[in-house]
């Protein structure tokens, strides 16, 4: 049995949270491959280290001295062995960094120092085997990971040691340079190591219990939520919902591994389980979320037969593609398709789009509407039961809560409704409640 377990920043940010991690890794032999982030904020003042190590390039840019932020990364360091009472010889690490701190110095081979040595510090918490990501995950030069040549490097290098730390975040090009990913990119690593180990379960340990059936900042504690498919997941972080880094459902999806987010801050609670096998299991909550945002706007265009005319749809579609504006959903019907973006998207250029939509369908309608918000209720139950998507209506209708737009989605598992901002919070509370009886 292998599990990847993965540790976010506030999981590393100091001794303390080095020990809960260690009590966590003890609990069970197959956690055997750890994946570390740098050390996240200890309190909500404070700074992650890999905002400094970009700060510091930036400085190296501009000629301004970046000594005192290089010292307070060396300090988070030597306070984590100390707290830890470790042994790294962390000066002739920096020595190595501060050696290639130049105009020149590649901000990947930076930004990645953060995870690297806090693997090494891990590693030798744990009395694991550190191993450098860039000799594991291998990006071909287009900026995608070379699964197979990832693959490869893991397996051979997991029949020699199978007890090990890796830095999250990066890996390397062809010409061995450091690559990472994009901010957050850790948990992808995570992703890739038990997908190319073909692990049993990713573990994603960070600081919330799992994910919540809704936004806490709405709803008062929200229950969490047990069980998700990933095609649940999708549409929930599609819509706002933010738990781990886009990219990590696709490597580990495709394997079939499930993950699990588990709070390192509370490791008895289980968590969040976010699979295939959901599709088929029955779920007490009936919903797997509610998610979505303020600030959309609606192109309504109307015209007879509009869904026949694909040939005209299309060109629609393009007035937005070709001012590189990026369209969050469709909705249509026979005579009609309602085009939603973020409005910032569409700020100062609603008037000409309408105009240019207009010239396109001849007869017919363009009206642009602001103000919206969107909001997806997410459930694998919705495709069979059309009670849930009459639950939402009943919700909002009970309070009074004027639905602009409904759309229940092509693939069964999302309903997604349009309602005014000014009645955004309201309308989330709402379809909770009616869901969460209390
Ligand atoms: N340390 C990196 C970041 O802050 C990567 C990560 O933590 O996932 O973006």
């Amino acid at each position: 049995m292998i599990k990847v377990a993965k540790f976010g920043g506030s999981s590393l940010s100091d001794g303390a949270q080095f020990a809960k991690v260690k009590n966590i890794i003890e609990q069970d032999p197959s956690r055997r491959v750890v994946v570390v982030s740098a050390p996240g904020r200890r309190t909500s003042d404070d700074n992650k280290v890999t905002d400094l190590l970009y700060l510091v390039k930036a400085h190296i840019k501009y000629d301004v001295s970046y000594d005192s932020i290089f010292e307070m990364i060396e300090q988070r360091y030597m306070d984590i062995r100390s707290e830890c009472d470790l042994s790294l010889d962390l000066d002739q690490e920096f020595e190595i960094i501060r050696s290639k701190l130049s105009k020149n110095i590649s901000m990947d081979y930076l930004a990645s120092r953060g995870e690297f040595l806090n693997a090494k510090l891990m590693a030798e918490y744990l009395g694991y085997q550190f191993l450098d990501s860039a000799d594991l995950i291998s990006f071909k030069y287009n900026g995608d990971v070379d699964m197979e040549k990832t693959e490869q490097n893991f397996k051979e290098i997991f029949d020699v040691y199978n007890k090990i730390v890796i830095p999250g975040f990066y890996g390397s090009l062809p010409n061995g340079d450091i690559k990472v990913f994009s901010r957050g990119g850790s948990d992808v690593s995570g992703a890739i190591a038990a997908a190319s180990l073909d692990a049993d379960v990713y573990e994603n340990w960070t600081d919330v219990s799992g994910m919540l059936l809704a936004d806490p900042q709405i709803v008062d504690n929200p229950l969490p939520v047990p069980l998700i498919t990933y095609k649940e997941l999708r549409e929930l972080s599609a819509m706002g919902a933010q738990v781990m880094h886009e990219d990590v459902v696709f490597p580990v999806r495709k394997m079939g591994i499930p993950i699990n987010i588990r709070n390192t801050n509370c490791p008895k609670a289980p968590g969040t389980l976010i699979a295939n096998i959901g599709d088929e299991r029955e779920s007490l909550l009936k919903i797997s979320g509610i998610s979505g945002g303020k600030g959309y706007a609606g192109f309504l265009i109307e015209k007879d037969r509009l869904s026949e005319d694909l040939e005209l749809r299309s060109k629609v579609m393009d007035v937005f593609s070709k001012e590189g504006i990026a369209i969050n959903n469709v909705v249509s019907g026979i005579d009609s398709l309602n085009i939603f973006t973020r409005e910032e998207n569409v700020k100062g250029k609603i008037s000409r789009l309408e105009i240019e939509i207009k010239s396109i369908i001849g007869s017919g309608s363009v009206t642009a509407n602001t103000g919206i918000s969107l909001i997806a209720v997410v459930s694998r139950h919705m495709v069979k039961s059309l009670a849930l998507g009459a639950k939402v209506l009943t919700a909002l209708a009970s309070r009074n809560i004027n639905v602009k737009m409904i759309d229940y989605g092509v693939d069964g598992v999302n309903t997604l409704i349009g309602v005014a901002n000014s009645n955004y919070e309201k309308a989330v509370k709402a379809i909770y409640r009616e869901f969460i009886k209390k």
